[in-house]
């Protein structure tokens, strides 16, 4: 059951008195509401968490519903994780914005590996691993 991107252009976000919306139908809300009026999906969210959706599917494309797992600064801390997700069958998206050639490139973490909601709980599960002594620098 594959669900459609959400595509950013459906939502009226200019609308200064949505605080809410909803995830099928796209229909705004002045408030808070359990249960979308116009097509009853129960998948009604807040202004906030909609845009963090939105952001997650634009650097995560072809996942159904991304979230993001971890941020890293490293080549060598994203292989570490990558290595945990590949030996837990776990598949993941990742967005690293191009930095080469940028003026001022942004400092601290900048790769940002997505995983699929459903698969949230066994990656975090499988990145336990990586808290060892030896993967934590700051460590005595
Ligand atoms: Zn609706």
């Amino acid at each position: 059951m594959g669900r459609e991107p959400l595509r950013a252009e459906r939502f009226d976000l200019d609308d200064p008195e949505a605080v809410a919306f909803c995830v099928d139908c796209a229909a705004p809300f002045a408030r808070r509401v359990e249960r979308c009026v116009t097509c009853g999906s129960e998948d009604v969210v807040s202004r906030e968490t909609l845009i963090a959706r939105l952001e997650s599917e634009e650097q995560a494309p072809g996942m159904t519903d991304p979230v993001e797992l971890v941020r890293l600064s490293t080549e060598d801390e994203a292989d570490l994780v990558r290595g945990a997700l590949a030996e837990a069958g776990i598949a993941w998206a990742e967005f690293a914005p191009e930095t080469k050639g940028m003026l001022f490139p942004p400092v601290g973490p900048t790769i940002r590996l997505y995983v699929e909601r459903a698969d949230l709980e066994r990656a975090q599960e499988a990145l336990t691993v990586l808290d060892e002594p030896e993967f934590d620098e700051d460590s005595p």
